[in-house]
């Protein structure tokens, strides 16, 4: 592991955008005093201050202890009972809610179907029986493979309903992904489609989950959804068509009231730095956190229409598609299909037919769009939007200000939010009506969250400096373990930095929960994070910030992406080399690597200059959009890629890069 605190810290972004009054004035957190109260309210008695929050909830039974915290292990809420589809759906049924939307969905040849909560309770209900006759009981646990379609909110809503957990794999992923990820968790069957619609092609994934439970001895099931009308082979006894069961399950079910500790879910980590990790999540820490996110971040009102592009496979899809909005009450926009299909403007077509207004999606779709101009947005009135987000990568502040002037007409915040599938749910953000924001940084960390940016010995860094992200004290919807695997999740999270203090003078050091991710503070207190600690590159004894170079070399105007990774360099150390994605319509040449080299030297410093510039359509990312350095890294070695590519997006991305080399 690199000494973060000498990462050096190049990238000056002076912009500043203070919440508009307007914005504010309807705000659930109006103000910059409100949020401090808050914090304050937080900081004094974080115990407090998370059972005060966890009234809002519904429970079944209430909890004795608010907090058990053995380090590494934590427990919130114990003694309590509750059901987290209950929290989702009935308890929206007493009143004006219930006739409301819970979900809208368009398919991507361009049907859509809505379901209201009264509806989407019974579909609920309906399934959990079938799960039921289909002999899962509490605790086992149930794979879900699905494009996104509204049964694959109903599989999930229905494992929670009767304490199933369930393992969402995303359905990009191949049968072996899939076999292995059912066999970690030891599943008892599988809900899946025939097939999705996905660029105008169906994918098959009734085959992949034929292929994969033929080396899954556990699964005893398998509930296929017709969605695309493909012929698929048939295992009489195990396969059962959902639209079959349904017809003749009942809509009664009653929520099976479950332990605040229960299992809800299992979900795999991205995969960006290494074999991915079963992250385990628990009721009633996770639900909290879901739900408080959508008031204080997304600021969500009775008429907002919200749409998180993520899919149900990552834990976006999870906290910001199924679990969080509908504890809020909101109502939903889903979508299957691919981002550019059938045209540029597809997202921006169905933000103006749909009325949406919170609009939530990754740096990745950002910098596609920017790549591609402003054409395709400005054939659409967006004027409905009135809030933006962004999640899983840095934003580059090149990109933040295009996200801002095209899709946002200068008018919507925008919440840039910092987390992780261990942490559950956002953790650093804007609250958009109290917080001013700078393009590139996700700001302060959300009331009842301590993160800091610290040495290797825990004590904080000044301003301006480069350390490790962590977070001092537990948080109701933080990871509960590595499924299956107690001894990595001690050591991947609470083994690198405790707090500061000499064991030799009898000073208890607790661990900080690590994130892996390298960030620095400013003179403000905001952070700005700076990549992967795995990815920091080492220039002549310089540490450098891969987000740093990125942004520089993004704020170019013929470039839409970059990722930035160290050769081995006898001289330097490591000698930075950039893979370059032009924007359409750019020249690629010797020109323009001179070109770019200057313009890092300008915007950071000559110590970031590119050694090595290569150009490339299109960067290895993995299934979520994000950018897989360490494969550029073995490249950039003049290696051949040995690490994990499983979870990678396109392996012809990676095969045309390696035959450049050669
Ligand atoms: P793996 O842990 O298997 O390498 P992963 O970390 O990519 O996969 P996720 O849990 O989906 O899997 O991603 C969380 C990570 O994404 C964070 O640790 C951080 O590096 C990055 N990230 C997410 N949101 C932001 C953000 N707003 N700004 C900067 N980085 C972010
Ligand atoms: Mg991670």
């Amino acid at each position: 592991m690199p000494e973060p605190a000498k990462i050096s810290v190049l990238l000056k972004e002076g912009r500043r955008f203070k919440p508009l009054p307007e914005f504010s004035r309807r705000a659930h957190v109006n103000s910059r005093a409100a949020l401090e109260r808050l914090r304050r309210q937080a900081a004094r008695d974080p115990e407090g201050f998370w059972a005060a929050q966890a009234r809002s909830l519904e429970w079944i039974k209430p909890w004795r202890k608010t907090l058990d915290w053995r380090p590494p292990r934590a427990r919130w809420f114990l003694g309590g009972r509750l059901n987290v589809s209950a929290n989702c759906l009935d308890r929206h049924l007493a009143g004006p809610l219930r006739q409301k939307a819970a979900l809208i969905w368009e398919g991507e040849p361009g049907e859509v179907r809505t379901f209201t909560y009264q509806q989407l309770h019974g579909e609920v209900c309906r399934f959990a029986n079938v799960l039921k006759s289909l002999g899962v009981r509490r605790g086992d646990r149930v794979a879900i493979y699905m494009p996104m379609i509204p049964e694959a909110a109903v599989a999930m809503l229905a494992c929670a309903r009767i304490g199933a957990p369930h393992s969402v794999v995303f359905a990009g992923f191949s049968a072996e992904a899939l076999r292995d990820r059912i066999n970690d968790a030891a599943a008892k069957l599988v809900v899946t489609a025939d097939g999705g619609w996905r660029r105008g092609n169906v994918v098959r994934l009734k085959d992949a989950v034929d292929a994969a439970v033929a080396q899954a001895p556990t699964i005893e099931h398998v509930v296929v959804v017709k969605r695309a009308g493909c012929e698929v082979a048939w295992q009489p006894g195990r396969d059962v068509w959902w639209q079959e069961a349904m017809a003749v399950a009942s809509a009664a079910c009653p929520a099976s009231p479950l332990d605040s500790e229960h299992p809800l879910f299992i979900l795999y980590t991205s995969g960006s730095t290494g074999k991915p990790k079963g992250v385990l999540h628990t009721q009633a820490g996770y639900l909290l956190q879901a739900r408080l996110t959508m008031e204080w971040v997304f600021d969500l009102k009775p008429e907002d229409l919200f749409w998180c592009t993520a899919d149900v496979g990552w834990v976006t899809g999870h906290s910001y598609v199924v679990y969080g909005p509908l504890a809020a009450g909101a109502t939903i926009l889903m979508y299957e299909g691919a981002p550019l299909h059938p045209g540029p403007d597809r997202f921006w077509s169905m933000i103006e037919r749909h009325k949406v207004t919170i609009f939530y999606t990754a740096p990745t779709a950002i910098r596609a769009f920017m790549r591609l101009g402003p054409e395709p947005a400005r054939r659409h009135d967006l004027s409905c939007l009135r809030l933006l987000g962004t999640v899983g990568e840095p934003i580059n502040p090149e990109a933040w200000l295009w996200y801002h002037k095209v899709i946002g007409n200068g008018r919507c915040p925008i919440v840039d939010t910092w987390w992780q599938t261990e942490t559950g749910a956002i953790m650093i953000a804007p609250v958009p009506g109290a917080t001013p924001t700078k393009p590139g940084s996700a700001t302060l960390p959300l009331p009842g969250i301590e993160a800091d940016v610290v040495d290797r010995d825990g004590r904080p860094v000044p301003a301006g400096t480069g350390g490790f992200l962590v977070v001092k004290r537990p948080w109701p919807s933080m990871l509960r373990g590595i499924y299956g695997d107690p001894s990595r999740y001690a050591a991947q999270y609470f083994s690198q930095v405790s707090s500061p203090g000499s064991c030799a003078r009898g000073e208890r050091r607790t661990p900080y929960y690590f994130t892996g991710d390298g960030a620095r503070r400013d003179e403000d207190g905001y952070f700005w994070m700076l990549g992967r600690i795995d990815d920091v590159l080492n220039v002549a004894g310089h540490r450098l910030s891969t987000m740093e170079i990125e942004s520089a070399l993004v704020s170019h105007p013929s470039v839409a992406e970059a990722a930035v990774v160290g050769r081995p360099d006898e001289v330097l150390g490591q000698a930075v080399t950039a893979f370059v994605t032009p924007r359409v319509g750019v020249q690629a040449c010797e020109n323009l690597k001179d070109d770019l080299r200057q313009h890092v030297a300008r915007a950071i410093g000559a110590i970031a200059k590119p050694a090595d510039i290569r150009f490339t359509e299109a960067l290895p990312k993995t299934r979520s959009g994000k950018i897989m350095r360490r494969l550029l890294r073995e490249l950039a070695a003049g290696g051949s890629v040995r690490g994990d590519v499983t979870t990678l997006e396109d392996l012809s991305v990676l095969a045309r890069l390696q035959s450049d080399e050669e």
